[in-house]
């Protein structure tokens, strides 16, 4: 490769290093610290985020990129490089548009916000966190104005997890299945089919739980030699590289669902970060393009699959001899429509899959509501309340259960939550067109066998890390935008055979 692209690599590998050992020590930091290190590893992050974001940010990147683009330029304009360099302009230039003091700023009253939200919630006091969260609230609109944006300032922030986005998008995709969705719920309702979920409810011996869903997603295709799986309060999945991934689980004694569902989502996304080509390691593009596409990946192995009669086929006999007393009488059946019970419910991250995206539909309208000014922090209670009933039919006896549940907005996440719902919109999207190329996938999973499903995943979406935006990628792999049209198709079918409706 030529010489100045050569030097541009190179300093790219500097920030990439500081960037993944940061990643090792948050790792670390939710596993195995002890609690007493709390400040120091604040410190510790601190100092390396600080470094990295100067070397990107400073001169000498810039000069570097513009060093390289006539060597680019001589390339076809379709090559890895050339989309490369497109990627890091753009990086460059969205993380020059914040100055540091405003990302200190926002630092120090996150972190201050986490600790109030956190009390808050266990008070059910939304008046102790209300006047730290309108501080959120005021940083946020400022860090819409410094990124700009042509019609709305939540297209920034949208802009940030999910990039091309609009809140004018996501308006029209998510006007399109709310009703449908309430419609669906209603009539799972009124077929009055009560489904007995206790068979998941036993004591379930964690150690054997561990060893079941670790055998479960390595079938599915996740490689432990490039990853590991650790216990934490809040699961999550962290790339270092693309061959250190690290998964994490938390489980329940007598609840089957954190652990094996939990951690085939979370394996979802390990694959996804697994499969980014070799090529792109240091560059900055070695990872998802974005959190939506991200999500349609862990939600894809987690639902689509990981829910699917045709994966129990296969894998319920083994479930049944890790816990013969527990399950050995209970029917593939039974057990099916436990772990697909459609029922509302106040808590977004317990949502089933009919439920789940009025969940952060609510959220959106609430967030965008905010950022324009027309709601006022302290009148968000009361909103929440009144959309929850409009869409769930149930009203929050607390905010605990309502308005204060989530963490995302003390952490300053705003236009966050839409990602969640596009994840599972593209799940279907993707999972449908695979399915139309290979039409064996489904008659393989009953046999254990993912490897069609898998390759397909990593020819059209892994592999490319973060060359493409998800627009331009969903238009590649489907020959369309994101749509909800497939994912409530796949919802009817599910869950027509699972309540007797008429389709
Ligand atoms: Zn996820």
């Amino acid at each position: 490769m030529a010489n100045a692209y050569q030097a541009l690599l190179n300093h790219l590998k500097v920030i990439r290093n500081l960037e993944s050992s940061a990643g090792l020590l948050v790792w670390d930091q939710q596993t195995n610290m002890p609690s007493a290190a709390a400040e120091e590893r604040g410190e510790q992050l601190a100092t390396l985020s600080h470094l990295s974001h100067e070397m990107f940010t400073s001169s000498k990147t810039l000069e570097l990129l513009d060093a390289a683009q006539p060597e680019i330029d001589a390339l076809p304009s379709d090559s890895m490089e050339a989309r490369i360099l497109q990627v890091l302009r753009y990086d460059y230039q969205e993380a020059t548009k914040i100055p540091s003091e405003f990302v200190a700023e926002m630092a120090r009253v996150t972190t201050l916000a986490h600790e109030v939200w956190a009390k808050a919630r266990e008070a059910n006091d939304f008046g102790r966190f209300a006047p730290i969260l309108q501080q959120i609230v005021d940083l946020t609109r400022r860090q819409a104005e410094l990124l700009g944006y042509k019609d709305h300032p939540y297209d920034a922030l949208v802009n940030m997890y999910e990039r091309g986005m609009t809140t004018k998008m996501l308006r029209e995709i998510f006007d399109a299945h709310r009703q449908p969705l309430i419609t669906l719920i209603e009539s799972i309702q009124a077929s009055q089919k009560e489904v007995d979920d206790s068979c998941i409810h036993q004591y379930f011996d964690p150690a054997k739980q561990k060893q079941f869903a670790q055998e479960m997603v390595s079938a599915i295709g996740f490689d432990f030699n490039r990853g590991r799986q650790d216990i934490a309060v809040h699961p999550f999945q962290i790339s270092i590289t693309r061959n250190d991934i690290r998964l994490t689980t938390r489980f329940e004694d007598h609840f089957l669902n954190p652990a094996l569902f939990g951690l085939m989502h979370e394996a979802g996304h390990g694959m996804y970060e697994q499969g980014v080509a070799t090529e792109l390691m240091y560059t900055g593009l070695d990872s998802g393009t974005s959190l939506g596409v991200h999500e349609s990946q862990s939600r894809m192995w987690e639902n689509i699959v990981g829910r699917s009669k045709e994966f129990w086929q296969w894998a319920y006999p083994k479930l049944q001899a890790t816990f013969p007393e527990q399950l050995g009488k209970t029917a593939l059946d039974e057990f099916y429509a436990a772990i697909n019970k459609v029922e509302p419910s106040f808590i977004r991250v317990e949502a089933d899959e009919a439920t789940y995206n009025l969940h952060i539909l609510l959220r959106f309208e609430l967030e965008v509501a905010l950022i324009e000014g027309s709601l006022k922090v302290e009148d968000l209670p009361q909103a929440w309340n009144e959309r929850f009933e409009a869409s769930f039919g149930l009203l929050p006896p607390t905010d605990r259960e309502g308005v204060l549940q989530d963490v995302h907005w003390s952490g300053g996440s705003i236009g966050y939550f839409p990602t969640y719902a596009l994840g599972n919109l593209l799940s279907a999207q993707y999972f449908k067109r695979a399915l139309e190329e290979h039409p064996q996938i489904k008659q393989e999973m009953t046999q254990g066998n993912f490897e069609t499903l898998l390759g397909w995943l990593r020819h059209n979406i892994h592999q490319h890390g973060r060359q493409y935006t998800s627009e331009e990628l969903t238009q590649r792999v489907t020959g369309e935008s994101i749509q909800s049209r497939d994912y409530l198709e796949y919802l009817h079918q599910k869950f027509a055979g699972l309540y007797n409706l008429e389709t």
